[in-house]
């Protein structure tokens, strides 16, 4: 029997080719040239995430055959005992997606190859509409689809709105303050300004990023149910999924949920209870190719739709990863899509690309993406205090961002 090729070194490169501060890990292996590359992204901890890899996993996974993806994912699960949270997940979905790179171009198969094969050619993609004001929200609707776009997500200001006017208490702390009743009442106006001015054809969406309360939330998915959105995100935290059966109850509104998930509990109870109808974990975060294919399968059994988390805080790798999860998947409805600059395309030869709403990668063997190292080095990350997620609100009392 010929010698397996195995894990010869396992690096993380940490760059910030934008905004976001990007984790990609690359595993090198014992056949010369051949290596794999993924995405481990978790911005906001993201050196949490490069000591796990380093002086966790890469110990540990050293010399293991690169052929056993499974039983690779299985066991870095849970030899450190305690399992999941987005840390070990991203380090863990880093190795995976680069095992799964690595098979791909031993196979000379595309990922998407690998999984089962194309079910589409081209992935529909959602973009962000923002604005301070619900015209400017239209306007930048109208300008997405005159560039092909029939998917947009539409907010006024930043998650929780623009920020309302209930003065705080004296002496209250700084933060990034919201006014969830404000946020309400401005949202749906702007919904209905939205939708008047674009016409029925245009599939909008709304990330509510967990600024209610749970009664409230019900409410308000009652109030947007006249402007018949793709979905509505992010409705309520994790730790409140049991409301959603009182949502259910009460509208039709389409639910979206799951980029803060990490552990399969989550994703499993919303699809077995059907209590959204799009489930959109951020891949890395829920720890690679490996659960994300066994969860749109299960999500293709009971119904759901998958709606992958796809903002800048995904790297262009992530990204890749995410594409051939959608043309593989019955279940596929959308993919959320950023807006890469040049230096991206450059930083990450192979990264996706948008044609006419349409989301399409190529078909080089695995993720058909790799990382320019050198070029990752000139743009280091800068390492910042969080400010968006010290969400308070108007009585100066924490809030989940
Ligand atoms: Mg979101």
């Amino acid at each position: 029997m010929a010698r397996p090729t195995t894990i010869d070194d396992i690096q993380i490169i940490l760059t910030q080719p934008g905004s976001v501060r990007l984790a990609v890990v690359k595993v090198m292996t014992s056949e010369p040239g051949l290596y794999g590359v993924g995405c481990a992204t978790f911005t906001q901890r993201i050196h949490a995430v490069a000591a796990a890899l380093e002086r966790h996993l890469k110990p540990f996974l050293l010399g293991r055959d690169v052929s056993r993806i499974e039983e690779i994912w299985q066991m870095s699960m849970v030899h450190g005992y305690w399992r999941n949270g987005p840390v070990l997940n991203n380090a863990i979905s880093g190795v995976d997606q680069a095992l799964w790179d690595i098979k791909g171009k031993q196979a000379a198969m595309p990922v998407h190859d690998l999984l089962g094969g194309k079910v589409r050619e081209g992935a529909h993609v959602y973009v962000h509409a923002a604005g301070p004001t619900a015209v400017e929200v239209a306007d930048r609707v109208t300008e997405f689809v005159a560039d092909g776009h029939r998917f947009v997500r539409v907010q006024q200001g930043f998650y929780g709105g623009t920020g309302g006017a209930v003065p705080r208490p004296e002496g209250a702390a700084d933060g990034a303050y919201f006014d969830p009743a404000a946020y309400r009442r401005e949202t749906l106006a702007m919904m209905e300004h939205v939708r008047s001015e674009v016409g029925p054809e245009v599939e909008l969406l709304h990330d509510v990023h967990e600024r209610l309360a749970p009664v409230d939330a019900v409410a308000f998915a009652k109030d947007v149910e006249p402007f018949r959105l793709f979905f509505l995100e992010d409705l309520l935290a994790p730790e409140d999924l049991v409301w959603f059966e009182r949502v259910r109850s009460q509208c039709t509104t389409p639910l979206a949920m799951g980029e803060l998930f990490n552990h399969p509990l989550e994703w499993r109870t919303v699809t077995e209870r059907r209590l959204v109808d799009f489930l959109r974990m951020h891949v890395s975060q829920m720890g690679g190719i490996t659960p994300a294919r066994k969860t749109a399968d299960m999500a293709h059994g009971y119904g759901l739709r998958t709606a992958w988390h796809g903002p800048a805080d995904t790297s262009p790798v992530g990204h890749a990863a995410n594409l051939h999860l959608d043309l593989w998947s019955p279940a596929f409805g959308v993919q959320e899509w950023y807006r890469p600059s040049e230096l991206d395309y450059e930083m990450f030869p192979g990264l996706p690309e948008v044609r006419n709403g349409y989301l399409y990668g190529n078909d080089r063997p695995g993720l058909g993406i790799d990382i320019d190292e050198t070029l990752a080095a000139e743009y280091p990350v800068i390492d910042v205090v969080e400010q968006w997620t010290q969400a308070r609100l108007p009585d100066g009392s924490p809030a989940r961002p």
